[in-house]
């Protein structure tokens, strides 16, 4: 038993070590940020380049380069000019995406900012971005060939200060999470200290974050905004703040989000990070959150405990909403005869892929809903109704903070998947 040990792990540091060597064969220990427009509407859509930023360091993961999951709708891939071989690939999900499928997106052309941090190539290297739709079938948008010695960079600045919330492992070794605060300006002081410990509790208080402590980092920015408050333009109140974060984001009231993504990360270089949360000064309930990409909470009133985790649910895990009651502006979000991206929605042409293996074999498929007194509350089931409709697409249990108003009840799934990707950020 010991020299298995032994041997583990001599295996395991040999392999840390090989995939370094990696790393460092293509790579240089900076990140570039890539700024780009994404242009389009349901019909048509475009890239256009617009900044390379670099800043130093590599904090995300060295050993997986090639995203393992794709659960975007974005995907981006870099190969070696040379060898064509891919090197580093990661997947995103875009608000222009949800912007498709909405009636305006039907016909209006909308001009969107995104960005992608890829670690620093030291030759020429390819870079292609695809799109896939909800049937996900691909289109290239982008294939082009980059020399970094001839591109002409931008250097991110150190403009704010740090606070360290909680820290585990390195950033090498930990999901890095940070927390930017839009609408608080300097008569906010006190407020924003408050806020930011108290957001920063309530992911650590909730699973399985508080399970994986190590795995994770959580750092906030300390910047003020000019204006106090959060813009909604529904009742005519703008307001000049550090994001410009406004509510009624594709015509949804409740829906919160930052039209500034360039903004967004210049002000995020100031820390290592891998997902960002914006924390946003507001008694208007509302929130946003989209896989790799960002999301928002407000922060007075009863529930940002519960929608800080909930939007993390779709920034980190790629999880979808389970719930089909409430308003939505998206449309065949989920099309029939195709299996959803997401881990906890299944439409059964896949579901083998899915949770059916955590089913027991005594459980009624599709699963009854027998109301909130049900004996076997977090029980994994198949539970028809999800993702904004009520037929056709299924969840896997009857509750989960996923779908109903409900702080630290991820379901069994949701959980797994979120573990999964916290893990893969510490490897
Ligand atoms: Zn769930």
């Amino acid at each position: 038993m010991r020299k298995f040990t032994i041997t583990l792990i001599f295996l395991l540091a040999s392999f840390s070590i090989y995939a370094n060597n990696l790393f460092n064969h293509y790579f240089e220990d900076k990140t570039l940020r890539i700024n780009y427009l994404h242009i389009g509407n349901k019909n048509q859509e475009n890239i256009i380049f617009a900044d390379f930023i670099v800043r130093k360091g590599w904090f995300g993961t060295r050993s997986e380069l090639i995203d393992p999951y794709h659960y975007g709708d974005i995907l981006i891939e870099v190969f070696d000019n040379i060898t064509d071989k891919l090197i580093f690939s990661r997947s995103y999900s875009c608000l222009f995406t949800e912007y498709r499928t909405t009636e305006r997106g039907k016909t209006e052309i909308a001009k969107m900012e995104e960005c992608v941090n890829i670690p620093l190539p030291r030759q020429t290297f390819k870079i292609r971005i695809s799109s896939y739709d909800r049937k996900r079938i691909a289109t290239i948008l982008k294939d082009t060939t980059l020399n970094p010695s001839t591109i002409t960079f931008k250097y991110a600045k150190k403009d704010h200060k740090v606070r360290r919330l909680h820290l585990g492992n390195s950033p090498k070794k930990a999901i890095d999470i940070l927390i930017i605060p839009d609408g608080y300006s300097k008569n906010n002081k006190l407020l924003l200290k408050y806020d930011l410990k108290r957001f920063a509790s309530y992911i650590m208080k909730c699973s399985p974050y508080k399970e994986l402590r190590k795995h994770v980092n959580i750092r906030a920015i300390v910047g003020y905004s000019e204006q106090s408050g959060i813009t909604q333009p529904q009742n005519n109140f703008f307001v000049n703040t550090l994001l410009n974060c406004t509510y009624n984001t594709i015509d949804l009231d409740r829906y919160l989000m930052c039209p500034g993504v360039w903004n967004l990360h210049d002000i995020a270089d100031d820390a290592p990070y891998d997902a960002i949360i914006i924390i946003c000064n507001s008694d208007k309930y509302g929130g946003g959150g989209i896989y790799n990409f960002y999301c928002t909470v407000y922060n007075h009133g009863d529930y940002p405990d519960y929608v800080i985790v909930h939007e993390m649910g779709h920034l980190i895990g790629g999880l979808a909403d389970e719930y089909y009651t409430s308003e939505v502006s998206v449309q065949d979000f989920y099309p029939e005869g195709v299996e959803p991206t997401e881990a906890n929605l299944t439409t059964l042409v896949n579901f083998e892929s899915k949770w059916k293996n955590k089913i027991d074999s005594n459980t009624i498929i599709p699963t009854p809903e027998v109301g909130k007194e049900h004996p076997d509350y977090n029980k994994v089931g198949l539970y028809e109704g999800g993702g904004y409709v009520a037929k056709g697409v299924y969840r896997p249990s009857l509750h989960c903070t996923m779908n109903s108003i409900v702080y630290n009840d991820f379901c069994p799934v949701c959980k797994e998947t979120l573990e999964k990707i916290i893990k893969y950020y510490s490897k």
